[in-house]
């Protein structure tokens, strides 16, 4: 390491932790603070009973090349911590099953011959869907302007049934915003990450081992094997400035001089830090219009022996929105319910919400005897907000304030607000103060 100042990162989610390792792989000293008693942010390990669990089920996508290329950076095979398969997607309504899988062909031929063989969907479905998806790639993925993915979907025909049982489960999953609000552009953008180049971009790729360990603690163990400071329960409290120049924070009561610092926080921490700079008012502004969604996670525990017959199924026509399979963790008979955006179930106690979800698994499943236990892990701000115009109020990585960075998975990717998101946004940030260093 040389003996340059360090670059200052304030929070130790994946962003931050990503800015950290391309720097230090760069032999740029880095202190990262974190204010919570663990890293990983809004991907981090949680208990449940005797099990670690995650604060929410992840599910990553063979399109995430700048969080495998970290990974493999800190010396971690894949297979060591992601079960990798071909897309399946399993939509179940009552009796009925959506069933498309990729076959090992070329893309975009994979996803053709996936539209076109998919079980549950009419022909005409079939058609409509894979005439849509040939349209979107000759017009390279791209719109004049934006609008709601429910008014794509209107444009190229897609019916009631298939938009439910496919094309809403796929938008709350990627966007976390429902259908008639979400960015028809990033929803695009998302099909195109992961259909258009290669055929493994469309691979699914479901955490073997908690999220904690999946990155953070790597990551952590990776930066002080460089001479990194990585330190936790170390809340930054105020950013000083001298005019449009940033000249230090404070973090747990000390005042750090620094001449590069990367605000790595979600956008309601970074607007906190950036309010009552002047220079920073406008900035401040856009973030707290970008607003967020939730995320619901339920594990319930059934007894073991009692599993999913794909790692991952969605259903559609109910709360419950997809269900995972955590035997692939070591924890056999955990299944992980996902609920995703905002909905009524927002004003409804744990015990209602347990009760619904239960009920709507009994009735999908009903050989499966009751849960023998249960824990709701809600998220109020899991994401901003995918709606529709988004991408043009995403802020870029520098602000008007020299020295001052932002990284996080709202900032300017391209992509929604999701992992690889908040990796590239980190990386990215932390290639544009090498080139100042
Ligand atoms: C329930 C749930 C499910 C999700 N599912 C998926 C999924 O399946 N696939 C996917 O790709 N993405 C998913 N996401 C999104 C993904 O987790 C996030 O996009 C990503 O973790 C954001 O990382 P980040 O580093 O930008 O922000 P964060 O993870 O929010 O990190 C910011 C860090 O800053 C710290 N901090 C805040 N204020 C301060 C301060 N003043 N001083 C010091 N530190 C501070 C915080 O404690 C936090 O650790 C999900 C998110 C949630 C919540």
């Amino acid at each position: 390491m040389s003996a340059a100042p360090p670059v200052v990162i304030i929070g130790g989610g994946w962003a931050g932790l990503a800015a950290a390792l391309e720097l230090a792989a760069h032999d740029i000293p880095v202190t990262l603070h974190e204010a919570a008693p663990q890293l990983g942010g809004r991907a981090r390990n949680a208990p449940f009973g005797d099990l670690t669990v995650d604060n929410g089920q992840h599910l990553l996508i063979g399109a995430y090349r700048e969080t495998l290329r970290l990974l493999a950076l800190m010396g971690t095979a894949e297979a060591e911590v992601l079960h990798r398969t071909r897309l399946c997607l399993k939509v179940l309504e009552g009796d009925e099953t959506l069933l498309m899988q990729a076959p090992p062909l070329p893309a975009p031929l994979h996803l053709a011959w996936a539209q076109l063989t998919a079980r549950g969907l009419s022909l005409g479905e079939r058609r409509a869907a894979l005439t849509m998806s040939l349209r979107l790639m000759l017009s390279g993925f791209t719109l004049a302007r934006d609008i709601s993915v429910s008014e794509l979907l209107q444009q190229h025909h897609q019916g009631e049934r298939i938009s439910r049982r496919l094309w809403a489960p796929l938008c709350l999953a990627t966007l976390n915003t429902p259908p008639e609000r979400a960015s028809a552009q990033l929803f695009l953008r998302v099909l195109q990450e992961s259909f258009a180049h290669r055929r493994h971009d469309a691979d699914l790729l479901i955490p073997k081992v908690s999220l904690g360990e999946l990155f953070a603690q790597r990551a952590a163990d990776f930066l002080q094997r460089r001479g990194a400071t990585v330190a936790v329960r170390q809340r930054a409290e105020a950013l000083h400035l001298d005019g449009e120049r940033l000249e230090a924070v404070s973090v747990a009561g000390q005042r750090l001089r620094a001449r590069h610092l990367i605000l790595a926080t979600a956008p309601r921490a970074a607007s906190r830090l950036l309010a009552g700079h002047p220079p920073l008012l406008a900035l401040q502004r856009q973030i707290n219009d970008l607003g967020s969604q939730p995320i619901t996670t339920l594990y319930l525990q059934y007894p073991p022996g009692h599993r999913l017959e794909e790692p991952m199924v969605g259903m559609s026509n109910t709360l419950s929105q997809w269900l995972f399979e955590r035997h692939l963790c070591g924890q056999p008979g955990l299944i992980a319910v996902v609920i995703s955006a905002e909905g009524e179930q927002d004003g409804w106690d744990h015990e209602r919400l347990t009760r619904r979800v239960v009920a709507e698994l009994a009735r999908q499943f009903p050989h499966w005897p009751p849960p023998l236990s249960s824990r709701v892990i809600r998220e109020r701000h899991a994401t901003f907000e995918c709606g529709v115009g988004v991408e043009a109020r995403r802020p870029a990585n520098a602000t008007p304030v020299r020295g001052l960075w932002l990284a996080g998975d709202y900032t300017a990717t391209g992509l929604p607000a999701t992992l690889e998101g908040a990796v590239r946004s980190g990386v990215q940030c932390a290639r544009q103060i090498i080139k100042h260093y």
